[in-house]
C-alpha cells in the first residue's frame, strides 16, 4: 500500500498497465479498434461479480468467503465501467473490502488535496489507467484526427468519451490528468452538458429524452468497433458522389433494425457542382443488439463493386443488466 498520494496513483496506474498485458486488450484494440473490456477482463480473472439493483452503492469489492465484486444495474454504463473499473482495482491490488458509492465520481473531479486514504485513490488510478490509459486515447485520436485543439471542443471530447465508454466528465477530467489539455481548457469543457452537444448532433431530430447517446459516425470509423446502450442514436456523416449518380444505400440501415429518423444533404462550402456533397442520415436503434452496420455508396442501376463501403461492428446491449455480464454471455454464446 501506498503512503503518499503520488505513490498511490503510481501504484495504480501501474497494476493498469500490468493487467491489459496480462489480458492483451491492447493487441485487441490496436486491431479492431473500440474500448477497453472491464467486464471481460473480471471474468477472465476469474474473479465473481455480481449485477444487482444496489441502493445507495454504484458497486462493492469483498473478500469473504472468496474475493468478489458487485455492480449496481441502476446506473448508465460509462458509471457502471468504472465502477466496475475501481473494484476490479480493489481486486488486483488486493485491498481490503470496499463499499463505494457516488464519492468515487466525485473523488476523480476534486480539485483540493485528496483525502489520504491510500487505498482509494489507487483504486481511482487503477481505474483511470485501465478504462481511459494515454495509449487509447492516442489511437482515437490518429484514428480520427484529433488534435489537442480539437479535443478542447465539447463535440469532440464527447464523441472521444463514446469511444472510450467513459463518462464525458471522465473523459475531460482525464485528459487534464495525461497533461493532454490545460487545467483552464477542462474547466471551459465541463461548462458544457453532452445534453448540448448532443442536441446539436441531431439538429432538428427531437428524441423522447436525452439519456441516449448520440454517436457521429464517419468514413473514420469504418472497421472499428462501437459499444453503446439501447437507447442510443447515431448520426452519420458521408461524402456522397451524387454527381456521378452514387448514392449510400441507407435501405441497409432500416435492414439492420435502424429507424431513419433524419436524412439531409448538407453543403460543402468551396465544391463546385457536381463534387461530392455530405449525407448525413440520423438513425434510432429499434431492435437492441449487436451486429454490423454496413452500407454501400453505388449507383442504384449497377450491379458493380460500390465505390465505397463503410461496415461498423456495434454492440447496443449496454447498459448491464441483473445476471450474466454482456461480456460472459458473448463468451459463452461464441463458445456454444
Ligand atoms: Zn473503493
Amino acid at each position: 500500500m501506498a503512503t503518499s498520494y503520488a505513490g498511490a496513483v503510481r501504484n495504480g496506474t501501474m497494476a493498469a498497465s500490468r493487467l491489459h498485458r496480462q489480458v492483451e486488450q491492447k493487441a485487441l484494440i490496436e486491431l479492431r479498434g473500440g474500448n477497453v473490456d472491464v467486464f471481460g477482463a473480471i471474468h477472465a480473472l476469474d474473479l465473481p461479480l455480481l449485477l444487482r439493483p444496489l441502493d445507495g452503492l454504484l458497486g462493492a469489492f469483498i473478500r469473504d468467503p472468496v474475493p468478489g465484486v458487485l455492480i449496481t444495474t441502476l446506473r448508465p454504463m460509462p458509471i457502471q465501467r468504472f465502477t466496475a473499473a475501481h473494484e476490479l482495482g480493489h481486486y488486483y491490488l488486493q485491498h481490503q473490502p470496499s463499499l463505494d458509492d457516488e464519492t468515487i465520481l466525485r473523488r476523480m473531479a476534486a480539485t483540493s488535496a485528496p483525502a489520504a486514504d491510500y487505498q482509494e485513490i489507487e483504486a481511482d488510478a487503477f481505474a483511470i489507467g485501465f478504462m481511459m490509459p494515454l495509449w487509447l486515447i492516442v489511437w482515437h485520436c490518429e484514428r480520427q484526427g484529433w488534435t489537442a485543439e480539437n479535443l478542447a471542443k465539447p463535440g469532440t471530447a464527447y464523441q472521444l468519451a463514446l469511444r472510450l465508454g467513459a463518462s464525458y466528465k471522465a473523459t475531460c477530467l482525464t485528459l487534464g490528468r495525461h497533461n493532454l489539455l490545460p487545467f483552464q481548457r477542462v474547466q471551459d469543457l465541463l461548462k458544457t452538458e453532452p445534453k448540448q452537444v448532443k442536441s446539436a448532433l441531431l439538429v432538428s431530430y427531437q428524441p423522447r429524452d436525452y439519456r441516449g447517446d448520440v454517436w457521429l459516425l464517419t468514413e473514420r470509423d469504418a472497421n472499428t468497433r462501437i459499444d453503446g446502450s439501447r437507447n442510443d442514436l447515431f448520426v452519420l456523416r458521408l461524402a456522397e458522389h451524387s454527381g456521378g449518380g452514387y448514392l449510400w444505400n441507407i435501405d441497409q440501415l432500416r435492414a439492420s433494425g435502424f429507424a431513419v429518423v433524419g436524412d439531409a444533404i448538407e453543403d460543402i462550402d468551396g465544391e463546385g457542382v457536381g463534387g461530392p456533397v455530405m449525407r448525413r442520415v440520423t438513425a434510432a436503434n429499434l431492435e437492441a443488439g449487436r451486429g454490423t452496420i454496413q452500407l454501400d455508396e453505388r449507383r442504384p442501376w449497377d450491379p458493380d463493386e460500390p465505390l465505397a463501403r463503410l461496415a461498423v461492428d456495434y454492440d447496443f446491449t449496454g447498459p448491464e443488466e441483473i445476471g450474466l455480464s454482456r461480456a460472459e454471455r458473448r463468451i459463452l454464446l461464441e463458445a456454444a
